[in-house]
């Protein structure tokens, strides 16, 4: 059994043409647009592809530039994102979008941690992919995919973990292709090297990986903790008439931030029935109580229709609700 070479390694050879023969065919791919790969990159964070492919066509048909962008009103860019969630999301594309105007296009990982809302991962895929920068890409798959092939044993979601792996990772980075080697990594993570039962026998880099050779890959990676999910019951006055429902516009920070949603309220109102839906965030697991009142209930500034509504970006939840109870 070999041991996974260092730099510029068959590894990398083997893995990108596995890569040229069955990675996935995606449209921003083979790209040279900076505007349209970092777009796809900030828009596939915590989403699916297949879920956020149609948002990557639709800002790039509607707002075909990065002035566009930077120029369009903020609501513009919400409507554009409605329905994707995690709307802070769509308030730091908007103000990188900005940022990248005023700055120009970054050069290296350093710079890309300059832009609002690129993290890590992301400056290491847009430094790989745009810059030619051997630096990786470490998002859960590919910490999973690296501490199989090292046989990493010790919780991955420790500082001293994410620090050997983002050193074994970094040693292996090729010269050549350090963007597609990164791609290649997620199509590994995403087709074969899967959470549970990681398809090795089809795996093309497998004589090189030490897990499946010590028998440990299905176990790996280990965690410490499962975070806390706090359970919470909120309650909402709702209004509704002539097809339009009573809305407030959320405060600048905190949950669903500048976004329009019903009244919220303290507690449950007397004597109302609610309708119940509930809602996984993050760290949250929410029910929702929908309380039925009349317009004069609360003080409702803004009167939307729900394709209003949404045009202006739902939050999730409220979509569920609307959807549950047949509103929409
Ligand atoms: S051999 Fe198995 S565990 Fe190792 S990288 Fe390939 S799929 Fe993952």
């Amino acid at each position: 059994m070999k041991h996974l070479p260092t730099q510029n390694s068959a590894v990398a050879q083997i893995l990108l043409a596995w890569y040229d023969q069955q990675g996935r065919s995606l449209p921003w791919r083979g790209l040279r647009n900076p505007y349209a790969i970092w777009l796809s990159e900030i828009i596939l964070q915590q989403t699916r592809v297949e879920q956020g492919l149609p948002y990557w066509q639709r800002f790039l048909r509607e707002l075909p530039t990065l002035d566009d962008l930077a120029r369009a009103e903020p609501e513009v860019v919400k409507g554009l994102w409605s329905g994707l969630g995690y709307y802070r999301r769509a308030d730091l594309l908007h103000r990188a979008a900005k940022h990248l105007v005023e700055h120009g296009w970054p050069s290296g990982y350093e710079m890309w941690r300059g832009v609002p809302g690129v993290g890590p991962y992301t400056a290491g895929a847009l430094a790989s992919i745009l810059d030619g920068e051997p630096v990786p890409a470490l998002d859960g798959n590919a910490y999973r995919v690296y501490a199989r092939l090292s046989d990493w044993r010790s919780p991955i979601d420790s500082a001293a973990s994410k620090a050997f792996i983002a050193e074994f990772a970094g040693a292996r980075m090729p010269a050549q292709r350090p963007g597609d080697f990164n791609q290649a990594i997620m199509d590994l993570a995403q087709a074969l090297c899967v959470p549970r039962k990681p398809r090795c026998p089809s795996c093309p880099i497998s004589d090189f990986c030490l897990a499946r050779q010590n028998g440990s890959a299905e176990g790996l990676p280990t965690k410490v903790r499962n975070p806390k999910v706090r359970a919470e019951s909120w309650h909402f006055a709702v209004a509704h008439k002539d097809g339009q429902f009573g809305l407030v516009q959320r405060p600048a920070s905190g949950i669903w931030s500048g976004l329009f949603a019903p009244v919220q309220l303290d507690s449950a109102p007397n004597g109302l029935e609610p309708e119940v839906v509930t809602h996984r965030l993050s760290h949250r697991a929410l029910t929702l109580n929908m309380y039925r009142v009349s317009e004069g209930f609360a003080d409702f500034t803004h009167w939307m229709t729900p394709e209003e509504w949404r045009s202006r970006g739902m939050p999730q939840a409220f979509v569920h609700w609307m959807t549950k109870f047949t509103y929409i």
